[in-house]
């Protein structure tokens, strides 16, 4: 039986220059899979192939044993799979409630969206920001009400690129629980991270792109003492 996410074989070209070649990975429900790499080793744009987004000129993309490689991203979605970007893309005048709002009645449970906004603004510790509007939020707190949003869809596949960036440690602690909790209620979650200490934290598996190839996969405790890891970071 194939996992929840499965990725085979992408490559995506930009004009002449190879921004993936031959990515292959796989993302079960109930783990948080990392995926990491330096600045432009292809994160994002692997998102936008998994997303649709962006059409790969190899490869496929299978959603819960389904090959959705042609299908476009609202019917992803509909095969419940919901991603953050990097850069925020909320709707900057409504109320961080509202944007969940507006999520929630894209997902399955239109009749309950209130209480579905409500749970999540809960669960994310977000009372405090409910009423005010998404183009006030700090970096730190936009990046949780995009997850948040994310999360009101009630996917089964959670992409997240770079959800923890501006957030500060307390922060970082607070949301390692939750991806935890997540995965725990039979998500596949697909972390984008920079901070090391939340992938090895969280993380069931890691993969490491670097130049967009896979160089590495294990879980966290090996990753970080893989020689090939550390010299793509240290620019080797
Ligand atoms: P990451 O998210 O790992 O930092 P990206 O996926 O954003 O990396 O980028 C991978 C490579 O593809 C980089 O070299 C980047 O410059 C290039 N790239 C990304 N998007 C585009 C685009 N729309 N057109 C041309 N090149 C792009
Ligand atoms: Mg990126």
């Amino acid at each position: 039986m194939k996992s929840q996410l499965e990725v085979e074989d992408i490559t995506v070209m930009f004009g002449g220059q190879r921004a993936l070649s031959g990515v292959s990975l796989k993302a079960e429900r109930g783990h948080v899979t990392g995926l990491i790499g330096p600045n432009g080793a292809g994160k994002s744009t692997l998102f936008d192939v998994i997303s649709g987004l962006r059409k790969p000129a190899t490869g496929k993309v299978f959603l819960g044993g389904l090959d959705v490689t042609r299908a476009g991203p609202s019917r992803r979605a509909k095969h419940g799979l919901a991603r953050t970007f990097q850069r925020l893309e909320l709707f900057g005048r409504l109320s961080v409630r509202d944007n969940l709002l507006v999520a929630a009645e894209l997902g399955s449970q239109r009749r309950k969206a209130g209480s579905v906004a409500d749970d999540i603004i809960d669960r994310l510790g977000l009372g405090l920001v409910a009423t005010t509007t998404a183009d006030s939020l700090s970096t730190g707190m936009g990046r949780l009400v995009e997850v948040a949003r994310a999360m009101a869809v009630n996917p089964t596949t959670l992409l997240l690129d770079e959800p923890a960036a501006g957030q500060d440690r307390e922060e970082t602690e607070r949301f390692s629980l939750i991806l935890r909790s997540l995965a725990e209620e039979g998500m596949a979650v697909l972390l984008v991270e920079h901070d090391m200490e939340l992938v090895m934290n969280v993380c069931d598996q890691v993969y490491v792109l670097d130049l967009g190839k896979i160089i590495s996969v294990g879980p966290p405790e090996l990753i970080r003492r893989d020689d090939a890891v550390l010299a793509a970071y240290l620019g080797g």
